[in-house]
């Protein structure tokens, strides 16, 4: 049975990173899909953990020769997914998710329009603020041009199929692990899992 594909989306410094670890102590059956980017390592990320860090050319190279399901620009940096990787997971019935932007959400929702979507919003554009501040991790010019592009990307909103508003944080993993749950439990998937209950079950 293959696996499910879940997309979080969220603008910089809502708490999508945070979320999904938590949702991956919570669930091993999930797995989460590291990404290629052009973007420099923060200070304690590793490659091949967080992503595969990469330059320009490489990714240029990549992507010209069609090794990426979805790519995309985002904050002067370049993005993308890994195509046989994914779907070689999903074969294998595994369940995987991919932290990417609203632009790679679209691309992967027209090869997989079963995928979940889910967007998670921050409470406000001021705690927002507060918590790209907060994280420490990038400087004043980064933190602005974030914020900038956040009012552009939450626009987005109403293509996902699900919404989490992440103010209190474990609230906000209960909701993730809520959907994540109510994935498995589609008739789709639950027929697949149990074939001969619904063979049974709907026959004449
Ligand atoms: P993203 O991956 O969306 O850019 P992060 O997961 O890195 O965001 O979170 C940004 C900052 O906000 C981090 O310092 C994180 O610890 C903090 N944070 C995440 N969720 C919450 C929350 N619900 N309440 C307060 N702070 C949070
Ligand atoms: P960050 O630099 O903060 O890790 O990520 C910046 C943005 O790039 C986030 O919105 C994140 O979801 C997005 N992103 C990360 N990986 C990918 C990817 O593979 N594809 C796309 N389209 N966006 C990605």
């Amino acid at each position: 049975m293959p696996g499910t594909l879940f997309i979080v989306t969220a603008p910089s410094g809502a708490g999508k990173t945070t979320l999904v670890r938590g949702l991956l102590d919570r669930d091993p059956q999930v797995q989460l899909s590291i990404s290629y980017t052009t973007r420099a390592p923060r200070p304690g990320e590793q490659d091949g953990r967080e992503y595969h860090f990469v330059d320009v050319p490489t990714f240029r190279a990549l992507r010209d020769r069609g090794e990426f399901l979805e790519w995309a620009e985002v904050h002067g940096n370049y993005y993308g997914t890994s195509r046989v990787w994914l779907k070689e997971q999903l074969a294998a019935g595994r369940d995987t998710l991919l932290e990417i932007d609203w632009q790679g959400a679209q691309q992967v929702r027209k090869v997989f329009p079963d995928a979940v979507g889910v967007f998670v919003l921050p409470p406000s554009l001021e705690e927002l603020e507060n918590r790209l501040r907060g994280r420490g991790t990038d400087s004043d010019d980064v933190i602005s041009r974030r914020l900038l592009g956040a009012r552009g990307e939450m626009r987005h909103v109403g293509e996902f199929d699900y919404v989490i508003i992440n103010n209190e944080l474990h609230e906000a993993l209960d909701d993730l692990v809520a959907v994540v749950r109510a994935a498995r439990l589609r008739y789709a998937n639950q027929h697949l899992r149990h074939l001969q209950y619904f063979a049974f079950l709907e026959q004449d």
